[in-house]
């Protein structure tokens, strides 16, 4: 079995940013330290700090008064902020700068009185952040078909945002609905898709045409890989997103002879090598590795932390 190992693939700048932030925040202050939501979705990173004293919580009420309290790569809401605020809690910020530019367009779009259509998934943490900045501005959509459903009070004063996590492909067509009912519609150039999930969509596209399978590392939760999953799959390529070798099926393999092997913005290479080893020892399988763009992003610490990484 031959193995092609995607590059650019598995953590981004956001996501080591939010888990040295997170590493940081242990040494300093030790545990209990509480995280608003899942520092980033993906089950091996959560797992490995809750062992470590960390609590996930779904509502800042739940952290007691005075707690220090770590906002995830996703982003949060204001009232949430204010919520960390009254309970007087040490909150480090450790949203990913490209989701925090989405939010600060929001903020733009809806002081110049836009109505903002944002393309994103219902329910996603980021969408329920980017929303929260602007809540009666905002119309969430995720399709052309629910762009053909908006109705719109002032149609020469919109604009749009998108998640920064989508498929590139599905946006452009979304994009594509918006411009032609809206001509006048306000946004970026092409999207808020980040250059990570850009880079990982690119690398799937290009190599899933010379596999028989395509592996993607990453959490179901995760937004990112569920969509590099499903681009091999939409190229005839069956694929799989998994968490580690533990989930892997001895009947994917059958008559498989070039397995593509990638991993979402979230998920650790420890797991994709644990992947390869089984793999190796299983399957024979050598690995080749393919570079289909460079990457050298990286973001600095929260300000709450920097002082205390130089000390
Ligand atoms: Fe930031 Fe993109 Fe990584 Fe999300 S996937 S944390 S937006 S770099």
């Amino acid at each position: 079995m031959k193995v092609l190992l995607a590059s650019p693939r598995g953590f981004c700048a956001g996501v080591n940013m939010a888990i040295d932030s997170l590493e940081l925040a242990l040494e300093a202050f030790g545990s209990p330290i509480y995280v608003y939501h899942e520092i980033v979705h993906n089950q091996y990173v959560v797992n490995h700090f809750r062992s470590r004293g960390v609590t996930f919580l779904d509502s800042v009420d739940e952290a007691p008064e005075g707690a220090t309290l770590l906002f995830s790569a996703h982003g949060v809401s204001p009232e949430v902020r204010a919520a960390a605020k009254a309970r007087r809690l040490r909150a480090i910020d450790a949203t990913c700068p490209l989701v925090t530019k989405v939010h600060l367009e929001a903020i733009k779009y809806a002081k110049q009185g836009r109505t903002i259509v944002l393309i994103g998934h219902e329910g996603h943490d980021e969408v329920i952040g980017t929303m929260g900045e602007a809540p009666e501005a905002i119309v969430l959509v995720e399709s052309p078909e629910d762009v053909d459903r908006l109705e719109i009070a002032d149609p020469d004063n919109m604009a749009y945002l998108t998640q920064t996590t989508l498929s590139v492909d599905d946006t452009a067509r979304v994009i594509a609905r918006l411009r032609e009912r809206f001509p006048n519609i306000a946004g970026p150039a092409k999207s808020d898709i980040c250059y990570a999930t850009q880079n990982r969509q690119e690398a799937v596209s290009k190599l899933s045409a010379e596999a028989d399978l395509t592996l993607v590392l990453g959490s179901q939760n995760s937004s990112n890989s569920q969509r590099l999953a499903e681009l091999s799959k939409e190229s005839g390529v069956p694929a799989y997103l998994i968490d580690g070798p533990q989930d892997l099926r001895p009947e994917w393999f059958d008559g498989v002879e070039t397995v593509l092997v990638t991993a979402g913005a979230s998920a650790p290479e420890k797991t994709v090598e644990a992947v390869l080893d089984l793999l190796a020892a299983e399957h024979n399988a050598t690995v080749e590795p393919r570079l289909v763009r460079e990457e050298s992003v990286s973001f600095p610490l929260p300000r709450e932390l920097r002082a205390l990484a130089s000390s």
